[in-house]
């Protein structure tokens, strides 16, 4: 048997009864678990994870793992700074985190997008601060559903900006009005988009941000993306 999200974080690290509905999402419809998301623009979600206590113990937990140290080449070609988690022996976490929390949510909110498929994981740090990147340009994903959860710590700036989601062909093409907005990340909470969802981060204005991103993979969302769909954005 697999260890359980609950399990792999810090004890009262989940937000209350959070627990509980992973549980019953692994059983069922995840009706419980799909109550608890906020719209909060165009095909982005947001979802309250952690305490604040969660967010601290965490922190503290990746540190003494190396996290601010193992920074190498960056965990991406988007990100300078940050470890990839299976490098700091949090891989059990990284696939809890898909199969638990991103693959029941993907199942009902992305399918048009090939989220019913989510079979594989890159999780990763992204760390914003005056010795670390400070902000991040406009790009897509390479996932099918990307979870980003904000880990604190005190900052302002690095706000999310979304621009449309496009198919692989459209993926240079101008955005609508309607395809316009941004959102404050607020530490323990987690956003969920489609990785086809364009998107950067602000810079960051003070301080010190530290995200935990998961690019959950699957191979029916690689195959949509690379043709154009009713689900592109791209007008004609
Ligand atoms: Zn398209």
């Amino acid at each position: 048997m697999k260890p359980r999200l609950a399990d792999l974080l810090p004890t009262g690290a989940l937000v209350p009864g959070l627990a509980e509905d992973l549980d019953l999402a692994g059983a069922g419809s995840g009706e419980e678990l799909l109550a608890r998301l906020t719209s909060v623009g165009p095909g982005v979600w947001s979802l309250p994870l952690l305490t604040a206590k969660g967010c601290e113990a965490l922190r503290a937990d990746l540190d003494a793992r190396g996290a601010r140290e193992s920074t190498g080449a960056g965990p991406n070609s988007m990100h300078s700074y940050g470890a990839v988690l299976a490098d700091l022996g949090l891989g059990p976490l990284a696939t809890a985190l898909r199969a638990e929390l991103v693959a029941p949510i993907g199942r009902k909110l992305f399918a048009s997008l090939g989220g019913t498929d989510l079979t594989a994981e890159h999780g990763f740090l992204a760390e914003y601060g005056a010795d670390a990147d400070e902000e991040l340009g406009y790009h897509v994903d390479d996932s099918v559903v990307t979870l980003n959860l904000c880990l604190g710590e005190d900052f302002s700036g690095t706000e999310l900006y979304f621009r449309g989601v496009r198919c692989d062909e459209h993926r240079q093409t101008p955005w609508s009005p309607s395809e316009v907005f941004e959102l404050d990340h607020e530490p323990g909470q987690a956003i969920l988009h489609a990785g086809r969802h364009r998107h950067g981060v602000h810079p960051l204005r003070r301080g010190r941000r530290r995200n935990l991103i998961l690019w959950c993979q699957g191979e029916a969302g690689r195959r949509l993306a690379s043709e154009c769909g009713p689900w592109c954005g791209h007008a004609g």
